[in-house]
């Protein structure tokens, strides 16, 4: 395939918006899966996924098209559909020249749709902007192909309207790439230039890259280097997704080379030929952990089946941390760092069904700095505040949150994010109806229960979507729980100085009560955790310990 027949796009949604369904559809159509797997959704392959309706990791697909009599090479790049995994969303972007964004025609433009598109768009990205759920009784086009022209300045003849679990107007989808996106950048006869997009750990190839060619080839038997470790690799299989491995040459598939783990993909590096070495693509960055828990069995025999499943779920996310940790009331464990806290329920959940094994997961932290340097990761690491000179000395970190909500609930929405240490920065309408805020906030404010509490508040109406904003310098310290005059670890945890009074308060009342349930419940004493002279019920003890 020339580059002028190859197109590389990915599809961006909010979640819900049809993403999977369109995908599905596509390859259908093009005939790289058949109809009888109808609604399969190919492109999500955790268990997990399915459940929660989330993309935890990139796929990609290739398809083939013919168009006006060429045949065409079309690249589906998957993104992962949540804030958590923003970094790997714009590495996935960086893959294409183009991207259809979807949105539900009865929902409209959403928290996620609107950073998609400026994350797209940031990356000089060609956006088809495409109605989805057209069929809906509730479907309003004219009202969301406004709010389209008002926040993204697109006209309404360059809006597609579509059904993509029906079927109508989908034939107009791959037309509109061909058209509208241009062709890749790269020449086949210049040196070799790939970007690492997304990798896994298949059990019997080893480590598998996904990667897209700028420029150049590859095969079996070259050496190829990582511009990012400088380590050198033996090319020992390529070829392109379709949507499962196959041999055949490409501009966007899969390459399987000597690595020997996971931890040596990093998305977002750039590969070159040994002999022919180029400029790095711009941007790598290492993903850091932006939430970080205690994990414990909550039985301690199961300590090293953890121990073990731990190790396994790792072998596939190189972005989980993992450190260990002792507890003087739980006993041996681990500190998990997280990309955020779908990331951390996504792997607790898949430890209990995939592992079945029952787990204790302390209430999240957020890495808190001091000077600039340290990084607490738990409540531990929290320096003693006589030693440390005056107030200005730690630092927290923040995001930048958009939401978007029906504007009678603007109100308790703005109250929320007050109440939560918010700072406006904006406020825009994207139609009569709907209100666009731009707000900063602590981090250790999100990973709590903003969210729920936001979608209670605007029965559900609202969304919300943010990013890495950098560290301020703030007034935290750290609470500890004493039960019978001694200090509890696992109770005790760093926050801001306005939240002590009002947290502490509810612990306090939290032990009094789980003190009387103690003493009446004799049967549970095998259960018990002694602490200090008291003894808490097991339960007790985890869910104050859990608590938000
Ligand atoms: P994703 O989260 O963006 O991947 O969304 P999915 O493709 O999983 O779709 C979410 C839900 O919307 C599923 O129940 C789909 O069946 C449904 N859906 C997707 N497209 C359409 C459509 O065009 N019309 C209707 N009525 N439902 C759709
Ligand atoms: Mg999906």
């Amino acid at each position: 395939f020339e580059t002028d027949s190859i197109r590389n796009f990915s599809i961006i949604a909010h979640i819900d918006h049809g993403k999977s369904t369109l995908a599905d559809r596509l390859l259908e159509l093009t005939g790289t899966i058949s109809k009888e797997t109808k609604n399969l959704q190919v492109l999500d392959k955790l268990p997990v996924e399915r459940q929660r309706g989330i993309t935890v990791k990139a796929q990609s697909a290739s398809m083939f098209y013919n168009y006006k009599g060429k045949k065409y090479l079309l690249n589906l790049i998957d993104t992962p559909g949540h804030v958590d995994f923003n970094y790997e969303v714009s590495r996935s972007l960086a893959a294409c020249q183009g991207t259809v964004l979807l949105v539900d025609s009865a929902q409209g433009i959403q928290a996620q749709t609107v950073a998609n598109f400026y994350l797209a768009f940031s990356q000089n990205l060609t956006v088809i902007p495409v109605l989805n759920k057209i069929d809906l009784p509730g479907a309003d086009i004219p009202k969301v192909e406004n709010q389209i022209n008002n926040t993204f300045e697109f006209e309404k003849d360059q809006i597609l309207n579509i059904s993509a679990k029906t079927g109508i107007n989908i034939d107009q989808i791959l037309p509109a790439i061909i058209e509208r996106i241009p062709q890749p950048s790269g020449r086949r006869d210049g040196p070799f230039k790939a970007l690492l997009f997304d990798s896994w750990y298949d059990t019997y190839v080893g480590v598998i890259c996904l990667i897209s060619i700028e420029g150049g080839s590859i095969k079996r038997g070259d050496k190829i280097i990582s511009a990012h470790t400088g380590v050198s690799y033996d090319v020992m299989q390529v070829g392109i997704m379709s949507p499962e491995m196959k041999k055949f040459s490409g501009q966007v598939g899969y390459v399987v080379c000597n690595m020997k783990s996971i931890s040596e993909a990093h998305v977002g590096d750039t590969f070159f030929h040994q002999n022919h070495p180029v400029k790095p693509f711009p941007g790598f960055r290492q993903p850091k952990p932006m939430v970080f828990a205690g994990l414990f069995p909550a039985d301690s025999n199961e300590y090293s089946k953890l121990q073990d499943a731990i190790n396994q779920l790792t072998l596939n996310d190189s972005s989980v941390t993992v450190f260990r940790e002792t507890s003087a009331a739980l006993g041996q464990g681990w500190r998990l760092g997280f990309l955020g806290t779908l990331h951390m329920d996504v792997f607790k959940q898949r430890l209990e069904e995939e592992y079945g094994i029952d787990v204790i997961l302390s209430h999240p932290t957020v890495p808190y700095k001091c000077e600039k340097e340290l990084i607490i990761k738990s409540p531990e690491d929290f320096p003693d505040r006589s030693k440390i000179k005056g107030d200005s000395t730690l630092f927290e970190p923040m995001v930048s949150a958009t939401i978007i909500t029906p504007k009678e609930y603007l109100g308790s929405i703005l109250n929320l994010c007050s109440y939560h240490r918010g700072a406006l920065s904006s406020n825009t309408f994207i139609d009569e109806t709907r209100v666009m805020v731009s707000v900063k906030l602590p981090m250790s404010e999100i990973v709590t229960d903003f969210y729920d509490k936001m979608k209670s508040l605007s029965s559900g109406f609202a969304s919300l979507d943010y990013e890495d904003a950098g560290y301020e310098e703030s007034d935290l310290v750290k609470m500890e729980v004493l039960v019978n005059s001694k200090t509890v670890d696992a109770l005790a945890s760093v926050m801001h100085k306005s939240k002590v009074d009002l947290i502490g308060r509810e612990y306090g009342g939290d032990v009094t009560r789980k003190m009387k349930l103690l003493n009446k419940q004799k049967e549970g004493k095998k259960r018990m955790k002694a602490i200090g002279q008291v003894e808490i019920p097991h339960e007790a003890f985890i869910s104050l310990m859990t608590k938000s």
